[in-house]
């Protein structure tokens, strides 16, 4: 049946998987992508959105590199949002809601539409190996199909453990198989593993829910997108809600306590601190009598509801009771009820800068079975490693990112460097260098890249240049042109800044902290700039930074060539450490299981202290 040999085989076509079939398939790969369910591929196992803070960027950046996560969450989306708008762009983060059953679909056909991809529905539960190489993998049913390389991408199944109050079955998701076998052939093989969990919240029927008891949470008035391809900008959105959970609802809550997984010991592994479940947040937050619940629809057409900030693992009896009591659920019918599950991955530090393992060769890990959270943080994952696996086949140099030239590398570097003990996700506060790394220039940072690689097409790195040179012109306009006080000082007056006596240059006054791009925009000789060299709002927003952000933005690119320069300093692969004796006896160690590529890695990985680095840079001669 499968004769051939394949470049590239996908195990898994979550996010993860998905991404990694699309980038080695586009860069030229034979691909396999062999999945338990191909109705479920790129299935949003959780909250049917993408994006959010840090998150939107992973997904601009993807996009930027060629993926296809931001095109499918524009074909798909219901509801758009750019969050944290009040503060300065850095912090800026698209986040949009998706049809669920839309976004699945749009998945499967775009893989479908990409040549290069062939599918398999089944489980893998074995890999081939031969002289700690990966030569393919091997199914259910016994088939051993041949693979260049591999890249697992199994999220939450191996060996899932679904929660519910007392009842605890296998499964990866609800409703799905566990995938078992691979775990214990890898730790044989010398990996180590573990065990984390994560929960979700009931989906319930909308049309038994009072919407007039809660308040609408719209999205933008001028919605934006995902990609900076060409994909299509809602016109209608759909509107989410906001509800509260009350001091009954807690005590209802309570009440099952004894019963629930999360106090009584049966679940051991840790959870996403930042998404806690609603016991949990009872727990901890006791004093608090009320905590916010977003409703939010689960597509366009389906009457399915997701009850945000709800995720729990209590029974289902307890869910229900405590459910209708919340203000607008009064008489809300269960869909499906929340869970929680316990399953297996394996700490990142097994890996390298490109995602391939350290003990076998042409194998990469991505997506949750490296102990990250999320879509995005999935997604990025595969397609780095997608690339990286085409690379090698190819005998090319590696692709890796750098932390200050994408959210992407900042997470790849904390995860095989730092490890992580509970499930990572990504968030702003996590990169050194934010003013960078924003969402408005993901394409500006990482196109040329992508191009580079084969992975983004011509047309991607065109626009790319055509928002470019026409943002400098603009900004370089904003800097030659003056304007009269009769013209801006209602503007500044208006918004309580200080008027101007004499003309000044435009540039100087757009810098102004309350002066927004719309206030320029009244001006006649900016919107006649604006027709003539036809600038889309892309371009208006990649001027309004460079104007205002101009300082800000240099500084930081300052401080990060200054850590390049620790970051050129290599230190040979397989380093003898343990000879070493002036390096504490925990750095030994360290540097040793993760073995750093430079100098700057290692100063990064905990426990590693500045005069362990003073000792290294002697010995290396620096
Ligand atoms: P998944 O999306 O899990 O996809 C894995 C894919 O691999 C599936 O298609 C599966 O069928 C396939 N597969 C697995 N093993 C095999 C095998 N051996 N052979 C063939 N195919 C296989 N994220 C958050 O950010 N916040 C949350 O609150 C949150 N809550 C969650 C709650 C639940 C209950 C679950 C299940 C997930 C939750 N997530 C949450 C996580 C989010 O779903 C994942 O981070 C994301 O889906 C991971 O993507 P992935 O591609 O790594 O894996």
């Amino acid at each position: 049946m499968f004769g051939e040999e394949y470049d590239v085989i996908v195990v898994g076509g979550g996010h993860a998987g998905a991404e990694a079939t699309a980038a080695a398939a586009n860069m030229g790969s034979k691909t396999l992508l062999v999945t338990m369910n191909l109705q479920t591929i790129g299935q949003m196992s959780c909250n049917p959105a993408m994006g959010g803070i840090a998150k939107g960027q992973i997904v601009r950046e993807i996009d930027a590199l060629g993926g296809y996560s931001g095109i499918i969450t524009d074909k798909s989306a219901i509801q758009f949002k750019m969050l944290n708008k009040s503060k300065g762009p850095a912090m800026w983060s698209p986040r949009a809601q998706s049809d669920r059953m839309r976004f699945a679909e749009e998945w499967r056909l775009a893989l479908e539409r990409t040549p290069n991809v062939d599918f398999y529905q089944e489980m893998v539960n074995g890999l081939l190996i031969e002289d700690d190489k990966v030569v393919g993998v091997r199914t259910s049913l016994g088939l051993e199909i041949k693979g260049k390389s591999v890249i697992l991408t199994n999220g939450t199944f191996l060996n899932g453990l679904i929660h519910i109050g007392e009842k605890q079955f296998g499964g990866g998701r609800a409703g799905e198989k566990a995938a078992t076998g691979i775990t214990e052939q890898l730790t044989q093989l010398g990996f180590e593993s573990g065990r984390m969990k994560t929960g979700t919240p009931p989906r319930v029927d909308g049309r038994s829910l009072d919407y007039s008891k809660m308040i609408v949470q719209p999205g933008d008035e001028k919605p934006e997108k995902f990609s900076y391809s060409d994909t299509p900008i809602l016109k209608t959105q759909r509107e989410c809600h906001m509800t509260h959970t009350s001091k009954l609802v807690h005590d209802l809550l309570r009440e099952g306590f004894d019963r629930s997984p999360m106090f009584n010991g049966r679940i051991k592994s840790i959870g996403p601190r930042y998404c806690p479940s609603i016991e949990d947040k009872i727990n901890r937050f006791s004093d608090k009598d009320s905590h916010q619940m977003f409703i939010e629809p689960e597509g366009w057409d389906t009457v399915e509801v997701y009850v945000n900030g709800f995720s729990t693992s209590l029974p289902e009896d307890v869910q229900f009771k405590a459910l209708r009591s919340v203000k607008g659920f009064e008489k809300v019918k269960f869909f499906r009820p929340g869970y929680a599950i316990e399953y297996d991955y394996f700490p990142p530090t097994q890996l390298k800068h490109t995602l391939e393992t350290k003990l076998i060769d042409n194998l990469y890990f991505a997506g949750q079975i490296n102990g990250t959270t999320g879509y995005e943080e999935a997604a990025s994952q595969g397609l780095m490693a997608a690339i990286n696996a085409h690379l090698k086949i190819n005998e090319k140099e590696p692709f890796i990112l750098k932390r200050d030239e994408a959210y992407i590398g900042v997470l790849i570097d904390d995860l095989i460097t730092k490890g992580t003990e509970e499930p990572y996700r990504m968030f702003t506060s996590r990169a050194e260098y934010r003013t960078l790394l924003r969402q408005d220039n993901a394409d500006l940072r990482l196109t040329p890249k992508g191009y580079e690689i084969g992975l983004a097409k011509k047309h991607r790195m065109e626009k790319m240049e055509d928002k470019l040179s026409k943002s400098k012109s603009f900004v370089e306009f904003f800097k030659q042109t003056s304007v009269l006080p009769e013209e801006i000082n209602p503007i500044l007056n208006e918004i309580e800044s200080s008027p101007i006596r004499q003309s000044d240059k435009m540039f100087k006054l757009f810098s102004r902290p309350k002066v927004t791009m719309d206030h320029m925009l009244t001006l006649e000789p900016v919107t006649k700039f604006v027709k003539e060299n036809n600038l889309n709002n892309e371009v208006l927003e990649q001027t309004e930074v460079q104007v205002k952000y101009s300082g800000y933005i240099a500084k930081e690119k300052v401080n990060a060539d200054k850590l390049q320069r620790l970051e050129s300093v290599k230190i040979p692969p397989n380093f003898d450490y343990k000879k070493l004796n002036s390096l504490s006896f925990e750095a030994r160690e360290k540097l040793t299981a993760i073995q750093p590529v430079t100098i700057s890695q290692a100063s990064r990985i905990s426990g590693v202290t500045p005069s362990d680095i003073s000792v290294l840079l002697v010995y290396l001669g620096r």
